[in-house]
């Protein structure tokens, strides 16, 4: 158990390390933070060690009240306030008008507009202007996120994209967790190793992929927001 810290703390500085080279390289940087277990070691490197980076969460609107709470736990505990970005109002009138209330759940074109309306516009005006943003993606978590590099262009947002916890396990993250006792989303504790909107997350059984819980009624290739490409478009750059 001891070597199993020891690794995670030299892992933690090394992100660290990553972290405030970005800031002298890429400032402005943001950090969008999912608020999914990665997250809570992100941002716990963040507001501890490198406070300059900007942390926002894309409120859809649609995400569980444990996410919330979540939220007012993180800012209680770092006393810093969460940057929360929200979907155009005008937008989402007219999406809800267009498609439903729950438009989602009847096309993948649907479903992609309401991604588009509720994150990826949302998105893109809370990176406006920055250098770079941060991401808690993971090489494991999926076929594509097992492609992506720590430090890349990102083509589609037109800044870099940096990646820390590339490397990381999932047991890593949750050895980091605990043994910093930092809060996280308590729906983890109920099989919802991913967490999104309520409407396109639920709880994957025992076997399944942790991802299987997201837009689960779809093929596993489309399950991404779109904030991550589907399919590699950038080259890697150091
Ligand atoms: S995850 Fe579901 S509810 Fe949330 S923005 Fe995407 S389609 Fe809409």
């Amino acid at each position: 158990m001891g070597e199993l810290l020891n690794r995670i703390e030299q892992k933690a500085e090394a992100v660290r390390a990553s972290l405030a080279e970005a800031v002298r390289t890429h400032t402005p940087v943001a950090y969008a933070n999912s608020l999914g277990a990665e997250a809570m070691v992100l941002t716990d490197i963040i507001w501890t060690h490198v406070p300059e980076i900007d942390v926002f969460s894309i409120d859809t609107g649609r995400l569980h009240q444990e996410t919330y709470d979540l939220m007012e736990k993180l800012q209680r505990r770092y006393g810093r306030t969460l940057r929360l970005v929200h979907p155009d109002a005008g937008a989402l009138e007219r999406l809800s008008a267009h498609r439903g209330v729950n438009g989602f759940y009847h096309s993948l074109d649907a479903r992609l507009e309401c991604c588009q309306v509720r994150k990826i516009e949302p998105f893109k005006r809370a990176i406006a202007g920055f250098g770079a943003w941060i991401t808690g993606v993971r090489r494991e978590q999926s076929a594509v996120r097992a492609l992506a590099a720590p430090l890349e262009w990102d083509a589609q947002y037109g800044l870099y994209k940096l990646s820390p916890l590339l490397e990381w396990s999932e047991a890593e993250v949750w050895q980091y967790i605990r043994s910093h006792k930092l809060p996280y989303n308590v729906l983890h504790d109920r099989q919802f190793p991913s967490i999104g909107c309520v409407p396109c997350t639920r709880a994957i059984q025992p076997g399944e992929s942790r991802r299987a819980g997201r837009w689960w009624w779809e093929h596993p290739e489309s399950r991404e927001c779109g904030l991550h490409p589907r399919e590699r478009r950038a080259t890697a750059q150091a």
